[in-house]
């Protein structure tokens, strides 16, 4: 009866809109100090996901809370990403730990209320400027030991209202198989605290995300080494770590996890954690802000 509509070209349209709009992408650091988190944040930027990006600003957000943001505009094939990596002070060096998550979880909620505000004006932006946080790397030590009191603590509470993507710190300082040991040791004390990480397995939608994801779940905790600093390695120039046995490339992954980790956020699981940040963390904060106005 009919001929061809040309509802097959929505994708071209989604990304003739995309191209114009460009998105926001936020990733945020916690950690104890000293793990290497300001390190990583150089790490993503200096590595291959910016080295073609352009126009970059570094914005101090107030000292007192002392979170600092990084942007990044990148550009591919015309459609244009903001990425920001907020960089959160180390915790853990007072005697007095009670409480420390305090900021960072107001920086969360901020966002949000920030969001939901532009959202409730009258007269709407068209397109809402996204500070979310759509995902928040937790560092663990390297202790190959178990995770502290704190960290289960701080986990705990971040899962619950924002993707938690848990790595472990200086993964150079672990031996191959000290490494493997504490990964699944990690990944037990998670499950048996109740601490849920992204991708949840609730949230898989088919049998296709499924084993996906179950191929990433089984990888978790990523173990990452951070650089900001490049070695000529075999003629190229990489990022690495000199040590006395050689040079440990940050982007190899015959020598850590860096670039698995990258590729998972920035690649293959960008629109999946976007997705559940908007609607599952950020619904729930939403209604029950809502709720509470109500009364
Ligand atoms: P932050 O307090 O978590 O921000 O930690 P920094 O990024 O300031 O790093 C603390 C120290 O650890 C610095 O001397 C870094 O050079 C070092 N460092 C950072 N990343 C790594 C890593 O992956 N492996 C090792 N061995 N050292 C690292
Ligand atoms: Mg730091």
């Amino acid at each position: 009866l009919l001929g061809y509509i040309g509802i097959d070209t929505i994708i071209q349209q989604m990304r003739k809109k995309t191209m114009k709009v460009g998105f926001d992408f936020n990733i945020m650091i916690v950690g104890h100090s000293g793990l290497g988190k300001s390190t990583l944040v150089n790490t993503l930027f200096k590595s291959q996901v910016s080295r073609r990006s352009s126009g970059w600003t570094c914005e101090r957000i107030p000292k007192t809370v002392e979170i600092k943001s990084v942007s990044h505009v990148i550009e591919e094939g015309g459609v244009k990403m903001k990425l920001t990596v907020i960089d959160t002070p180390g915790f853990g060096d007072q005697i007095n730990n009670e409480n420390c998550w305090e900021p960072v979880s107001k920086y969360i909620s901020e966002q949000y209320e920030k969001f939901l505000k532009e959202e409730m004006n009258i007269a709407r932006k068209k397109r809402i400027p996204d500070t979310r946080i759509h995902c928040c790397l937790y560092f663990i030590s390297p202790t190959g030991h178990s995770l502290r009191q704190l960290d289960v603590e701080f986990m705990k509470r971040l899962s619950s209202v924002v993707n938690l993507v848990p790595v472990i710190a200086k993964s150079d300082t672990l031996t191959p198989e000290e490494k493997n040991e504490f990964k699944q040791r990690v990944r037990k004390e998670l499950e048996t605290s109740g601490i849920e990480f992204y991708p949840q397995k609730e949230f898989d939608e088919d049998i296709e995300d499924k084993n996906e994801n179950n191929k990433i779940r089984e990888a978790m905790p990523f173990a990452v080494v951070g650089s900001d600093k490049e070695y000529q390695v075999n003629n190229k120039r990489v990022l690495g770590r000199k040590t006395p046995w050689g040079v440990v490339e940050v982007e190899n992954p015959n020598h850590c996890e860096f670039a698995q980790l990258r590729d998972f956020l920035i690649r293959s699981h960008l629109q999946d954690l976007k997705e559940v940040t908007h609607n599952i963390y950020y619904e729930t904060y939403r209604a029950k802000r809502l709720n509470d106005n109500g009364g």
